[in-house]
């Protein structure tokens, strides 16, 4: 379908509405006809669906669909790395931290002693995902994506192999949809994909607090622990007075320690204790999953995409994943204007392997050395104090694309196959 068919806002209309707030979210969208892509879930993955596919194809009738309305909050540490910028700019949203000053300095402690404590490369920003979020959403209706407020509750591929049509809760018709609907994603589980397993899903709790009094530069603090290893609390500095803090670990480790029935006292109660001084704002504390990109699941070909945490995208050693959602989304959005609804997902498959392939092998060959063998973290981080080479490269490994020198591969692997369990 295209934006001069009778009854279709032309996108530029769409975008003037979305621009000025105009447009309802809740406004009906012609249910009979049939979207070019229709994206659940405007988080970030799908946030930057949306801007690709529109960028690409500025006449394409592109629906964004929230089972929130926004600004929402999503429990989040909030940190927004610099990788994940870079794609916003080339999604030509420009604005999206605007206000919120740089963090570029993060110490990081493990339970063994070591610290280190060093300027980044690259700096951090750290933006509530009530105000981060509502940004992006903006930015997709100002280029003409439709907002509906609305859950997807069954997602169900038709039509013919050739013109295949994909029908969201038995009335929305779309060429592609892509899922972007997170960690408890409906959509993975219309294309029968299971959960996570416990030992490649984390939980975690954040909350909100006075940001520590320093005289020094601000700094993101990662606190490391050993009980229920991997484990860490963090504290994320705003900049406006509070600060983002959090716990998170594996279930499996949860389980393993506490049983699953004491998720909330064992993470609220590690919290409090590792952040001593700085109790949680009341009623702030939240808790989500994290799916791990230690067990992502393979892309089906056909016109039903997963992105981010629905596809399971999360960076396994330090649980971030704007940038992952934001990146997938971004190629998620270009695969389903660009390919054939049947070859969409064969298509997005390749480029999301050409562009993380080799990144995401290596965060699980690091994250499965570093679970079994606590002090190999010690020892990254001791030698990271003196080298900065070491130090740059470990931040690009657990916030961007960054990969494991060549020379040192074929030696991690080893090692790991060496290691018990
Ligand atoms: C406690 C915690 C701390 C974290 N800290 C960081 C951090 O500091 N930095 C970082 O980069 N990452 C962090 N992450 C990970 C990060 O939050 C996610 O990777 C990121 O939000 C993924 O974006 P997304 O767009 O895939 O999903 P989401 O941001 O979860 O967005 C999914 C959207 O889909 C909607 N939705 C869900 N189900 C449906 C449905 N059935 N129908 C319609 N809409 C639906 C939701 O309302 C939501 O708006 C953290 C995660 C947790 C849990």
């Amino acid at each position: 379908m295209t934006a001069s068919e009778p009854g279709v806002p032309s996108a530029a209309a769409r975008a003037a509405a979305g621009s000025a707030g105009a447009a309802d979210p809740c406004a009906p969208v012609g249910l009979s006809e049939v979207a070019d892509l229709l994206i659940l879930g405007a988080g970030p993955a799908g946030c930057a669906a949306a801007l690709r596919a529109l960028q690409l194809r500025p006449d394409a009738r592109v629906v964004l669909m929230d089972a929130a309305d926004f600004p929402r909050d999503k429990a989040c540490g909030d940190g927004i790395a610099p990788h994940g910028l870079d794609v916003l700019r080339a999604l030509g949203v420009s604005d999206a931290v605007a206000g919120y000053r740089s963090v570029d300095r993060m110490r990081l402690r493990t339970p063994g002693g070591a610290e280190v404590a060093t300027p980044c490369r690259r700096a951090n920003h750290v933006v509530p995902r009530t105000v981060f979020d509502a940004r992006l959403v903006a930015a997709a209706r100002a280029r003409g994506a439709v907002l509906l407020r609305r859950r997807a509750r069954s997602v169900v591929a038709g039509g013919s192999v050739d013109e295949p049509v994909v029908v969201v809760n038995g009335d929305l018709r779309a060429r592609v949809v892509v899922g972007a609907d997170g960690a408890n994603s409906t959509t993975r589980r219309a294309l029968g994909i299971g959960p996570n397993p416990p030992e490649a899903l984390a939980i975690a709790v954040r909350g909100y607090a006075d940001a520590p009094h320093t005289s020094g530069p601000p700094e993101q603090l990662i606190e490391m622990t050993d009980e229920g290893w991997p484990a860490y609390a963090w504290s994320f500095p705003i900049g406006d007075g509070r600060a983002n803090i959090g716990y998170g670990m594996l279930r499996s480790k949860l389980a393993a320690l506490h049983g699953d029935a004491a998720g909330r006292t064992v993470l609220h109660g590690t919290l409090a204790r590792m952040l001593p001084d700085q109790p949680a704002h009341p009623g702030t504390l939240r808790a989500h999953h994290l799916p791990l990109s230690t067990w992502r699941p393979r892309q089906p070909d056909g016109p039903v995409l997963l992105a981010g945490d629905a596809a399971s995208l999360i960076n396994p050693l330090t649980g971030e994943g704007i940038y992952y959602a934001l990146l997938s989304g971004s190629l998620a959005g270009a695969a389903a204007v660009t390919a054939t609804p049947a070859r969409a997902g064969a298509a997005y498959r390749k480029a999301l392997d050409r562009e993380l392939g080799r990144h995401l092998r290596h965060t699980a060959l690091l994250a499965g050395l570093a679970g079994r063998r606590r002090t190999l973290m010690d020892s990254a981080v001791r030698a990271a104090r003196h080298r900065t080479e070491l130090y740059d490269n470990l931040v690009e490994i657990g916030l961007g694309r960054g990969t494991i020198p060549t020379a040192s591969v074929a030696r991690l692997a080893l090692r790991k196959l060496a290691l018990p369990g």
